[in-house]
């Protein structure tokens, strides 16, 4: 291990990882530290939607990503009163074990230093030349310098604090997951199935099918709804409750328990940059409201930190972590519309209506394809003539 770097990177998800690769592709020493030792895990849903498939193929990765995924047909919302609609998008599901060690690799092979099994502590002295920053690693404290800092520790409110960019501890959202193998349903089910009902109370179910005829199965909640429900009654609730669930449990193998994380959401409750440290990923609420998808917005939000830094290197920390600053801020409109459209998780008759008359029209289609997709402007889902032409909209 080296011990001075052009830039730190704390936490090898795939915000680290994507910063790391486009950082290290351009001449940069890079030192990519995590707490783990890879491969690892992460509690996720593991679908990639198409912002994910846009920040891949941004980083050269969409073609070995394909090679370990499970294409999916596009993606299915299904409503209470059993209404359903495919959307198309582009889509697919690989289990984050193996996501991220393909992520790792690739930042390694573009000059990335890799350090396992060190703990980010806190920074220990800051001048305008280096940041000491402190690691800790079986008890005994590491330390390494580095001009610039990126901090991709995700959801661990702890390293935020430690890193200074903490405004407000509280996570909104809460999701779950279990994997279940079945090599029948695996030849039939090839979407990715999205289920809005009562039972998962402020929130959805989800079906996803990945590789080797496992399925990722499990629910979310957003806007707080997790702190007065209990998720894994709601969750056998929602098993109980959707045949197709009921169908992949019944001669399918749990191939691991239930397991839960919280999601920092909204790009909102940390600053993004101090400095020359800039948080990146789930640490910064990089994951959507609404859906709980983070993945892509966590590669696209390391690749803006990592060429802020490579386009204003020469005019110093302030003007990158402005430059950074405004990259993020613009993608907060969105984030904004999507947390406010929460509510429809309240509202089990809007979103039966939603599903509905997106299988109806070609128009609301459009608008929820537009969403995914990103290629339409959400805010419809808040305005009452957007509600109003989704409602009565025929064709
Ligand atoms: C149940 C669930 C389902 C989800 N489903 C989906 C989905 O289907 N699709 C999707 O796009 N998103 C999904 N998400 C969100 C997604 O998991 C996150 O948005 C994404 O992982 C964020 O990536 P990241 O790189 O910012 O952080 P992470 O992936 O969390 O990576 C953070 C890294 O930092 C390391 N680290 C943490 N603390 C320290 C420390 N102190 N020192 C050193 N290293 C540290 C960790 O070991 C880890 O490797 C889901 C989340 C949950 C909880």
């Amino acid at each position: 291990m080296r011990h001075v770097y052009d830039v730190i990177i704390v936490g090898a998800g795939p915000a680290g990882c994507a910063a790391a690769r486009t950082l290290a592709s351009a001449g940069f020493y890079v030192g990519l530290f995590d707490k783990a030792i890879f491969p690892r895990d992460k509690t996720c849903g593991d679908a990639l939607i198409p912002d994910a498939h846009h920040a891949l193929k941004k980083l050269g990765l969409m073609e070995r990503v394909t090679k370990i995924s499970c294409p999916a047909k596009g993606m299915r919302l299904i409503g209470f009163n059993g209404s359903s609609v495919l959307i198309r998008a582009d889509s697919a599901c690989v289990p984050r074990l193996k996501l991220d060690e393909l992520l790792l690799e690739s930042a390694m092979e573009a000059g990335s230093e890799f350090i396992p099994d060190h703990e980010f502590v806190g920074i220990l002295d800051e001048n305008e030349e280096n940041y000491q920053v402190e690691f800790s690693r079986n008890g005994n404290y590491v330390f390494a310098r580095a001009h610039w800092i990126l901090l991709a520790t995700g959801a661990n409110v702890r390293s935020i604090q430690h890193a200074g960019l903490l405004l407000r501890a509280e996570c909104r959202n809460f999701a779950a997951r279990q994997y279940v193998r079945n090599e029948r349903l695996a030849r039939d089910l090839h979407e990715l199935t999205f289920t809005f009902d009562p039972s998962v109370k402020g929130g959805y179910g989800w079906i996803f099918p990945g590789p080797d005829a496992i399925f990722n199965i499990g629910i979310g909640f957003f806007g707080s709804a997790h702190k007065y429900c209990n998720p894994r009654r709601s969750y056998e609730r929602f098993i109980a409750k959707l045949p197709l669930a009921q169908d992949l449990m019944r001669d399918g193998k749990i191939i691991s328990p239930l397991k839960g994380s919280p999601l920092r959401t909204g790009l909102s409750g940390t600053r993004f940059a101090r400095g020359g440290l800039l948080g990146i990923g789930e640490c910064i609420g990089a994951t959507f409201p609404l859906t709980g998808e983070g993945i892509g917005k966590a590669m696209e939000t390391g690749i803006l930190a990592a060429e802020a830094i490579m386009a204003q290197y020469d005019l110093g920390r302030a003007a990158v972590a402005q430059a950074y600053t405004q990259s993020i801020k613009a993608l907060q409109p969105k984030f904004e519309v999507y947390r406010k459209a929460e509510f429809l998780f309240n509202w089990p008759y809007l979103t039966n209506k939603l599903v509905g008359h997106t299988a109806k029209s070609e128009y609301t289609r459009g608008k929820v394809e537009g969403l995914f997709n990103e290629t339409s402007d959400p805010g419809f889902l808040l305005t009452l003539s957007g509600w109003m032409r989704i409602l009565f909209a025929n064709r």
